[in-house]
């Protein structure tokens, strides 16, 4: 079977994509490896329009329940994880179809495809950050600085996600910390002054290399090298924000589909579209500075809006690829 679209992700991108496809009447194919997203951890989002106050795992079940609405016209394969996407059938003077394999052995034919398979944060990997996750370790200050309101917090990363992370505390915290591998914090000079002249800003600890995230039901402290000394040294926090990045789940497109050094898929952000024809990515995925559940949503109804208008070109000028 030819599926109109193939969507890859279960997030706010997927399942907006999958809503938007499925009421232009396109046969959807959503492989998700499952549903709700990164957000699906937090305990309280509060910026989801339309809800002042929603549990990450709310959302994932109302986003999943969206897309359960349209069983006629969206198929679902989850738990399935997208491996692989190639262009298949691209002779002359026709536009390709895609053929994506899964991990469990199958192989669905779209005629365009819808990237939405997000991010995974780049962790530590030091002892206690997963075990305190959700419990005084945090990855996304936008969401979750107001839950450390009163607060001791250390931001591990001096990039400007750090020292954006140390802004958003501030109003909230009542000591900050930004704790920097390297010599100096690598974020912007204008962004580094601002937060500077914060008085909550009690140190810019350099040459911090993060070994263990401590404590008991929540996090105590954390524990760190510094690089220069070899000492080993204790800071006493309450929590502990990890901002050093965040890996796009890309790999399953890298040769089909232009990425930038990150890993992240290159969009047209007025279309969605990449640079294979046909393709189209949406969310954390992409290289769209701004990560948030609205703008990947909202960037997913794009994709899905431009993959309606190119599967209806495809139809007037190659009428012999529709099957
Ligand atoms: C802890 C935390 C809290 C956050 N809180 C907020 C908040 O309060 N407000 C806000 O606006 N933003 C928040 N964010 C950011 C927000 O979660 C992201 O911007 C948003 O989830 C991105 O949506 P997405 O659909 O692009 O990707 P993701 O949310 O990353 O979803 C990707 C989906 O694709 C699936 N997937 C991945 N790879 C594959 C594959 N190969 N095949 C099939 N499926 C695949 C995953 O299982 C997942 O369901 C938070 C982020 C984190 C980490």
């Amino acid at each position: 079977m030819l599926y109109d679209v193939i969507i890859i992700g279960g997030g706010p991108a997927a399942c907006a994509a999958a809503v938007y496809t499925a009421r232009k009447k396109l046969k959807t194919l959503l492989i998700a490896e499952s549903f709700g997203g990164q957000s699906i951890v937090s305990d309280d989002i509060q910026n989801w329009i339309g809800e002042p106050h929603i549990a990450g795992f709310d959302l994932a079940k109302k986003l999943e329940g969206h897309v359960r609405a349209f069983p006629d016209m969206v198929e679902i394969h989850s738990p399935e994880k997208a491996v692989k996407v190639s262009g298949i059938s691209c002779e002359e003077g026709r536009p390709c179809d895609y053929a994506v394999e899964t991990d469990r052995g199958n192989t669905y034919q779209g005629k365009a495809v819808i990237l939405a398979a997000g991010a995974r944060r780049r962790k530590l990997g030091v002892p206690g950050e997963e075990k305190f996750e959700g419990k005084g370790v945090a990855y996304c200050s936008t969401c979750d600085a107001a839950l450390f309101a009163d607060k001791k917090v250390a931001v591990v990363g001096g990039g400007n996600a750090g020292l954006e992370a140390a802004i958003d505390l501030f109003p909230y915290a009542s000591e900050v910390y930004v704790m920097e591998f390297g010599e100096s914090p690598k974020g912007d000079p204008v962004t580094l002054e601002e937060i500077k002249q914060n008085p909550k800003l009690k140190g810019i600890i350099v040459n911090a290399q993060t070994l263990e995230v401590v404590g008991d039901t929540f996090v105590a402290g954390i524990k760190y090298k510094d690089r220069k000394t070899n000492e080993e040294k204790m800071l006493a926090v309450d929590g502990v924000f990890i901002e050093i990045g965040s890996v796009p789940n890309s790999e399953f497109v890298k040769g089909l589909v232009d990425l930038d050094t990150f890993g992240q898929v290159i969009i047209d952000s007025k279309h969605a579209s990449t640079s294979q024809p046909g393709i189209f990515a949406a969310g954390d995925i992409t290289d769209d500075p701004y990560k948030q559940n609205n703008i990947s949503a909202g960037d997913a109804v794009k994709a899905a809006l431009s993959a309606y208008a190119y599967i209806l070109q495809r139809q007037k000028t190659s009428p012999a690829a529709e099957k």
